[in-house]
């Protein structure tokens, strides 16, 4: 074994050897893998190893498409066969919900140059022919689906790893890890240590052991999975072309050929998680007992739906357990807080996502960057609140729900509640109903007296309609209250406070008692923050952002921090906060504060510290609705009192609660993007409509020479505003845009804006299409609706209303 190395991978499954081969793909030579067994002894060597391109996150899906492009490369370099047959797939649907699924997959493909198509029942039973058709309505059709041969893609990874300089140590366990002073990590195994200047956490099943080396609790479950073979079917047997890769939604099952049966694979609703604590170091190249019982209920709906398997009996049954993160995406990236420590792990389907991972972290460790917008499968979308037993819900949860539809307004149950403000009790006497953002419990809408706050599901309007559309009005004929604590807020002190957050972030620090918008920028001069910065002393500022995003900020923060003279803490914990908004809200806030808040005397983007009522708070002019409001923050243990003061003083102004539901029709209506929607690193700020809070003349800061480059060859796409002519579904959001025939762009959200009646998208499309108005269409559940492109924001284009 080499004594150093610049990065050891721990883990020879499909998804270590991948990034093995991919970082000697990106010039990092002197990389070594260390594995406990033989590769491919965890997950991988007993996979059915299916792959499709099939992925709600549209970024995710690119990546599988990726994964399936790549063998043929690897297989070139290495000499090893990967066995892949590209048969095509097809998803069957059931219903016509399913149906209305489909078409909201095959939008979200579009845009990214992937082509799925409809084909009639009729159609599905020639392509595959041992279905029963009078089981379903119709189907889409995927040319880029098949299998490969787990040990065949995993071999061929590392064999073109190792043709490109890199190491691989068998039957070698990695026992600890520490880091060293000096940095880099001390890598200590049964058969010696080396020394690497970065760790990959690639250990699959073992990966939450390894994280443990590390004192970190990684949010990885492990459930069994069970497919079966069958005997030889004479259909199969008898046909001249491969059958197809086929989901069923309807029994949660999966097909394809294996010799001249079928293989079999069933995601049942009672799935059973495998080693929930810790995973034995001696499992390897093992099966567990087959469960038919479990299964049975998916069977009876696979034998019925296709018969000729039932005739042909079962010959053999493989249960094996792989692991899921709690929304079932990949947990890839650096660490906050560990210096070089990286993983991959969570990666429930190796051979569609294993290339994609690799390539990301890769790109990751060697440029910095990962390359693509991989939010979905960012290890920092799970805070210090994903613990085990909230993982064990959730992936039971995900689990089970596998092929079931999740519905774009459905908030799924499992692990809720979970994380809760002082309010929570008293906004579900309201009849909040409520949704889950980074664990927290937030409301949505509330529903009319009278009426159960429970919203119905749907891909179309719901019974959310009319109550949003009353909290909007609220909102902008009279003063409207939402709890805030999904953002993010931070404080930050220290005599080097300020040039810091002037380096981090693209626009100037505010004045005293003053707020500013600013981007922060990656040095490739893409958004990865939009926040608020507020200045309350000259060693004392804090900051608001994505509440989604603070493990992800707070990653970027850190690793940017000086060693003396500025600190940082997120305020999760102790600042929480109500906003007011519409009209009457200075009204409002005047008979609870002394101090004068009149527009003259505490314009827009003011923020100071006063007492409201007895409560101390910190006061700033801002709210995202676009009009006059204010959001007034306070401690914890001051909340309840504050919610109660807010209730009480505003009832005379006909105060009512709004929720996030409202606040996002006022924001479309208003054009103002948000986190992780309009913003997201592969934008630039000239791009997203935030080129005015970039200021390119203050001092140095992360990303302003690739800014400057942006703003002056102009930005190659724009955020824009559609209003769309729809039937009785709003866009979302992931969307195509259309225009003469071709897919120019795509949607970011959408939704009904209600005051100013109209359905609203916000959407991304070429910079020489901005300029235009007509002829474009949203592709919304598969209809081209008419949509129109506006100039300028729907409602109060001046910002008169903030400023009043
Ligand atoms: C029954 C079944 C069917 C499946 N079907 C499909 C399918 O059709 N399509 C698909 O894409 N996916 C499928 N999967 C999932 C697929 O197997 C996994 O996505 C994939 O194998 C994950 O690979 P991995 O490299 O992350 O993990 P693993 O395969 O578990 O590899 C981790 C490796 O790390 C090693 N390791 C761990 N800790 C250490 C240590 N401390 N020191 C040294 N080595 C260590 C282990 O020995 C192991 O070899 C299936 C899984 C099962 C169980």
């Amino acid at each position: 074994m080499k004594s150093h190395a610049q990065v050891a991978v721990i883990g020879g499954g499909v998804v270590g050897c991948s990034v093995l081969y991919h970082l000697t793909k990106a010039g990092w030579r002197d990389v070594v893998l260390i594995e406990r067994d033989e590769l491919t002894s965890g997950s991988t060597w007993h996979a059915a190893g299916g792959m499709h391109t099939i992925n709600l996150d549209p970024n995710v899906a690119k990546l599988q498409q990726y994964t399936i492009n790549l063998y043929k490369e690897i297989e070139e370099l290495s000499g090893q066969s990967c066995g892949v047959h590209i048969t095509g797939g097809i998803m069957l649907a059931g219903t016509k919900e399913r149906l209305d699924w489909l078409k909201l997959v095959r939008g979200r493909g579009r845009y990214l140059g992937m082509q799925t198509e409809f084909v009639s029942v009729d159609e599905a039973a020639r392509l595959f022919p041992i279905m029963d058709k009078r089981y379903f309505v119709g189907a889409l059709y995927d040319p880029i689906e098949g299998h490969g041969d787990p040990s065949g893609v995993t071999h061929a990874y590392a064999k073109a790893a190792r043709v490109q300089g890199a190491e691989i140590y068998r039957f070698t366990r990695v026992t600890d890890l520490k880091p060293r002073p000096e940095g880099g990590w001390e890598v200590i195994t049964d058969q010696g240590s080396l020394v690497a200047e970065h760790v990959v956490n690639a250990g699959g099943l073992w990966a939450r052991e390894v994280g443990r080396m590390v004192g970190l609790e990684l949010p990885i479950l492990a459930m069994e999975h069970q497919y079966l073979i069958t005997e030889e079917i004479p259909e199969v047997a008898a046909s001249e072309k491969e059958m197809l890769h086929a989901i069923d939604f309807e029994g949660e099952i999966y097909m394809r050929q294996e010799g001249k049966g079928m293989l079999m694979g069933t995601y049942e609703r009672a799935g059973v998680p495998w080693s929930e604590r810790t995973t034995p170091w001696n499992f390897s190249h093992e099966l567990l007992p087959p469960d038919l019982d479990r299964i049975a209920p998916s069977l009876e709906v696979g034998f019925k739906h296709y018969p000729a398997i039932e005739r042909a009996g079962i010959k053999k049954v493989i249960n094996g357990p792989f692991t899921f993160a709690p929304d079932g995406n990949p947990l890839v990236g650096p660490v906050r807080g560990l210096r070089n420590f990286w993983v991959a792990c969570g990666v429930m389907a190796g051979f569609s996502q294993g290339g994609g991972v690799g390539l990301t972290l890769s790109s990751w460790m060697v440029h910095g960057d990962p390359g693509s917008d991989v939010w979905a499968m960012d290890v920092a979308r799970f805070g210090d609140w994903a613990t085990v037993a909230y993982t064990n819900a959730k992936v039971r949860e995900n689990y089970s729900r596998r092929f079931r539809i999740r519905f774009p307004n459905e908030e799924l149950p499992a692990a809720r509640p979970l994380r809760t403000t002082p309010a929570y009790d008293a906004l579900a006497g309201e009849r909040a109903v409520f949704g889950v953002s980074y664990g927290l419990e937030h409301a949505l809408w509330f529903a009319p007296e009278g009426t159960e706050p429970v919203e119905e599901v749907t891909f179309r309007r719901s019974n959310a309609h009319e109550p949003v559309a009353a909290e909007c009005a609220v909102v902008r004929n009279g003063v409207g209250l939402m709890e805030i604590a999904t953002y993010a807020r931070y404080e930050v002190t220290g005599p080097g406070a300020e040039a810091w957050i002037s380096h981090l972030l693209a626009n100037r620090t505010p004045e005293q008692g003053r707020l500013v918008l600013s981007p922060m920028l990656n040095p490739a001069g893409k958004l990865i923050g939009d926040f608020t910065v507020a200045k309350l002393g000259a060693e004392r500022f804090y900051i608001f952002g994505s509440g989604i995003a603070e493990d992800y900020h707070m990653r970027w923060f850190e690793a940017h921090l000086p060693e003396t003279g500025v600190a940082i803490r997120p305020l999760r914990a102790e600042l929480l906060g109500f906003s007011i908004a519409g009209p009457r809200s200075r009204a409002l806030l005047q008979c609870l504060v002394r101090e004068d808040v009149s527009n003259k005397a505490f314009p827009f983007l003011s923020f100071r510290e006063m007492d409201v009522g007895m409560i101390p708070a910190k006061v700033g002019r801002i709210t995202f609705t676009g009009d006059l409001g204010y959001e007034i923050w306070v401690g914890v243990d001051y909340h309840r009192a504050l919610y109660a003061l807010l209730r009480e003083a505003g009832a005379d102004l006909g105060i009512r609660l709004f929720g996030a539901r409202a606040l996002n029709s006022l924001r479309l209506e208003k054009g103002f993007g948000s986190w992780a929607r309009e913003y997201r690193p592969i934008y630039g700020p000239y791009e997203a409509g935030l080129g005015r809070f970039v200021d390119l003349k203050k001092n140095d800061f992360i990303g302003r020479d690739a800014a400057a480059r942006e703003k002056q060859d102009g930005p190659q796409r724009r955020l824009v505003t559609f209003v769309v002519d729809v039937a009785d579904a709003d866009a979302i959001g992931d969307e195509p845009v259309w225009r003469d025939g071709k897919v120019v762009g795509w949607i970011t959200s959408g939704g009904y804006a209600h005051y100013v009646g109209r359905s609203v998208a916000l959407g991304y499309v070429p910079a020489p299409l901005a300029g235009e108005r007509d002829d474009f269409e949203v592709e919304i559940l598969g209809d081209r609706r008419r949509a129109q492109l506006a100039p300028q924001p729907l409602l109060d284009p001046q910002g008169l209303r903030m400023r009043s």
